[in-house]
């Protein structure tokens, strides 16, 4: 049910909706939606939510985000390729990290039901604006802030949640070059690593450009202990194809639970493929690599889904190129479960679902 909550429609929604036009190039998350849902919490109760036309937000410059941090986020996708109405994949694994993510920075969660209502709220309205092509969708970023203004250091009193959404493509559409980064840590051991927190990507950006400069795309990130087993790139998860089993890094406390990780481990299983969440020590990979045993490589993530990794570089300017790019697991692994998502295919997972009727604007035609 949908209890007692209602949005309120601020003016300007429609205006800004009906001067939109989707450009002919997409991208990722370069083009917004011209409207957002906005909710504020005061001491963690959280207020009516709104719809709004998109636009800058007043924040103090003394804001406790802009200073200390105070953030999380979510990634998420909303799909309509095969029916004139839009559904989302897992909202509610989105929501309960989202949870999760909010208790480590001890900020306010949001409950399942706002979280809902503002992803299904924006999702609804912008549903005559999500493309609909194969790879096309409405990427979803919901994100809470600290707003109080004080500079000393504590947690917010006052925060804002806010969803903004972008119709893309997929990201990154070609094969990944990584780069092992034997030197740097993405996370610490018992730090923010498992949590989608801003400034864990603020602290990757720098081994990111050190890639970059060496060509490759991204970093590989080891764990932040020993440096010796390989962990996760800096927005994706791991996996490699050893002796015919699909091997992914067992979630250590500083990688990423990912959404995408966890939906590939099960349809791979589902698919008849021996799946080994495990330590994965970057020698034997890259010795693997070496000698063949390993065949494929790929990471997994929200916005590209899976992406084939073609060579992974040492620090010491040796390469291992991977012998089959894009890997045949890889590419069968991505089209089942696009095809789950994009509703082509059956969902026996279920995770896959409608928006609520609630959520669209009384004019919609909604079955
Ligand atoms: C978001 C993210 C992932 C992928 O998670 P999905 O739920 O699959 O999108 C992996 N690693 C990091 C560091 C991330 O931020």
């Amino acid at each position: 049910m949908s209890g007692s909550r209602q949005v309120a429609i601020e003016a300007g929604v429609e205006q800004a909706l009906a001067g939109f036009q989707l450009p002919e190039q997409l991208g990722f998350g370069v083009t917004m939606i011209p409207m957002m849902y906005c909710v504020e919490a005061t001491d963690g109760v959280w207020g009516q939510g709104r719809l709004m036309p998109y636009g800058p937000i007043e924040l103090d410059p003394s804001a406790k985000v802009l200073h200390y941090a105070q953030e999380y986020f979510e990634g998420m996708k909303a799909y309509k390729v095969e029916s004139p109405h839009a559904t989302l994949f897992r909202p509610e694994r989105h929501a309960a990290r989202f949870a999760t993510s909010a208790r480590r920075l001890c900020m306010p969660e949001v409950p399942e039901e706002v979280f809902m209502e503002g992803v299904g709220t924006l999702t609804a309205w912008a549903e005559p604006y999500i493309p609909g092509n194969t790879c096309q969708s409405l990427y979803l970023r919901p994100f809470v802030i600290g707003t109080q203004p004080n500079l000393g250091l504590g947690v917010s009193s006052t925060n804002t949640f806010l969803v903004v959404a972008s119709p893309s493509e997929a990201y990154h559409a070609g094969s990944m070059r990584v780069l092992v980064e034997r030197n740097d840590t993405r996370a610490a051991v018992g730090g923010t690593g498992a949590v989608k927190t801003g400034g864990n990507y603020a602290a990757s950006l720098l081994s990111a450009a050190n890639a970059k400069t060496k060509g490759y795309d991204q970093s590989l990130w080891l764990d932040p202990m020993t440096r010796t087993n390989i962990e996760e790139l800096s927005g994706m998860n791991f996996f490699a194809m050893i002796e015919g089993r699909l091997c992914t890094p067992k979630l250590s406390g500083s990688i990423l639970p990912g959404i995408t990780r966890d939906s590939l481990i099960e349809l791979a299983r589902s698919l008849g493929h021996e799946v080994s969440e495990e330590t994965m020590s970057i020698d034997e990979l890259l010795a693997d690599i070496g000698n063949g045993r390993c065949s494929e490589a790929f990471a997994s993530g929200t916005a590209a889904v899976v992406s084939p990794i073609s060579a992974v570089g040492d620090g010491d300017g040796t390469e291992y190129a991977l012998p089959e790019d894009p890997g045949p697991v890889a590419m069968s692994l991505k089209d089942a479960l696009l095809g789950i998502q994009e509703g082509r295919q059956e969902d026996p997972f279920g995770w896959v679902r409608p928006l609520d009727r609630h959520f669209y604007p009384a004019s919609a035609q909604v079955a």
